[in-house]
């Protein structure tokens, strides 16, 4: 019976693409603040935040 412990190997979480080191992201348009977009993405760029005021501005109109 082989009971030795082979040293215990932990996988380390992989790192997350949009944490430093990852590909440039376009800027928002409206406040400059980085978005998900990689900076190839044609038209506008929008953060997460403005993409959902500009989708509530869209929705609620009037
Ligand atoms: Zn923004």
């Amino acid at each position: 019976m082989d009971d030795k412990d082979d040293s215990y190997c932990e996988t380390p979480a992989p790192q997350d693409a949009r944490s430093e080191g990852g590909p440039p992201y376009a800027a928002c348009v409206q406040c400059q603040e980085p978005t998900e977009y990689p900076e190839s993405t044609k038209g506008i760029t929008l953060c997460p935040v403005c993409e959902w005021r500009e989708a509530e501005r869209t929705a609620c109109s009037g």
